[in-house]
């Protein structure tokens, strides 16, 4: 963006659990003239727009740099609007709906023609959610449309899980960012096809595998989620990477922390460990990343954050389990990481 293209990007603090109307009708006029503007979901930080207007759409692309093939998913405060952006809202759609909306469970189905094309970027199918943060449905509601939004940082950058992530790649590229804390979940929503049947899980995300398996025990994961075939076109990008260095080791939080030191050592410079085992005292600088999988999640990405703020050469991630929580977590681990330990 040329520098005299530059905004001011006006910061403004909400109260994340019952924000004042003033400030959502704000970002609302602004949705409503077409603008771009970022706000805390439960998940990370979105960067919105109105969902049926194509300017305002290629905005998004533009602020964020997203590659032009990656659909972006709609966010919707109630099943009807749900309903209006898709030709048919199955039965399994309504059942899911009903069990985990508002929540972190993105469906596709197909698109009606009331969701611009450029959202799915020319797609005959819509991804779309209800978020369970108050200061997101108070938006939508108040836009009075749905809300096309993709995480707000750079592309390429780690998902932002703090106003002051979007404030750092963002600000002079959008009016608003509306600061509402640190997001809980702290990873992307879990996507799932329900174009297809058995449906397919597209992305793992802040609803685990086991919740949907209890509803959809047939339901297809495919062995690798960066294939180069992908189903859903965001599979295919390297996303969420630090600018440093990272090595993931794989079920590094029960190995022997004299191993990961060394490990930490071998790959010179100065390295910081992103600790999941509480009982690890490492000799190197570290920082505790969380203890269970859900923490970990919380924290995974402002972690990736701190490792590129605080210029280390390489940073060590103790992997964790694959199960629960942790799926999404070594999913985002394995796509940042520029080496993986086995
Ligand atoms: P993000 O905007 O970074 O949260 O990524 C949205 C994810 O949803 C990406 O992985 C997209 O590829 C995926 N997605 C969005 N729309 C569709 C769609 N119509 N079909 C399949 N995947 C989609
Ligand atoms: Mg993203």
């Amino acid at each position: 963006m040329a520098e005299n293209a530059r905004l001011e990007t006006k910061l403004i603090s909400v109260d994340p659990l019952s924000p004042s109307l003033r400030e959502i009708q704000l970002a609302a006029k602004l949705i409503r003239q077409g603008e771009v503007i970022a706000f805390p979901t439960e998940t990370v930080y979105g960067l919105g727009a109105d969902a049926t207007n194509a300017l305002a759409v290629r905005k998004i692309f533009e602020a964020k740099n997203r590659p032009q093939d990656n659909p972006i998913i709609v966010h919707v405060a109630s099943i009807d609007q749900a309903k209006q952006c898709v030709v048919e809202f199955p039965p399994l759609a309504l059942q899911l709906a009903e069990r985990f909306w508002p929540g972190p469970l993105t469906f596709v189905l197909p698109r009606s023609e009331y969701v611009s094309s450029e959202v799915t970027k020319n797609l005959d199918t819509v991804a779309i959610r209800m978020p369970a943060h108050q200061v997101a449905l108070s938006l939508i509601e108040q836009s009075g449309v749905p809300i096309a939004a993709p995480s707000a940082n750079l592309s390429g950058k780690p998902s932002p899980t703090k106003a002051i992530h979007v404030m750092q790649d963002l600000n002079g590229r959008i009016p608003l960012v509306l600061d509402g804390g640190s997001t809980l979940v702290g990873v992307e929503s879990t996507v799932i096809s329900l174009i297809h049947d058995p449906p397919i899980l597209l992305r793992p995300g802040g609803i685990t595998l086991e919740e949907l398996q209890a509803i959809i025990p047939e339901i297809v994961v495919p062995p690798d989620f960066s294939s180069d075939q992908p189903i859903s076109p965001g599979m295919k990008y390297k996303h969420y990477s630090p600018e440093t260095k990272l090595v993931v080791i794989l079920d590094g939080k029960d190995r022997p922390v004299a191993q990961i030191d060394s490990i930490g050592r071998a790959n010179g410079g100065q390295p910081l460990i992103l600790c999941t085992n509480p009982r690890h005292r490492h000799d190197l600088m570290s920082i505790l990343v969380g203890k269970t999988p859900k923490e970990i999640q919380a924290n995974f990405f402002s972690s990736l954050r701190i490792l590129d703020e605080a210029s280390y050469d390489v940073g060590i991630f103790e992997g964790i389990t694959f199960e629960g929580a942790g799926l999404a977590v070594m999913n985002r681990a394995l796509k940042a990481a520029h080496d993986i330990i086995e």
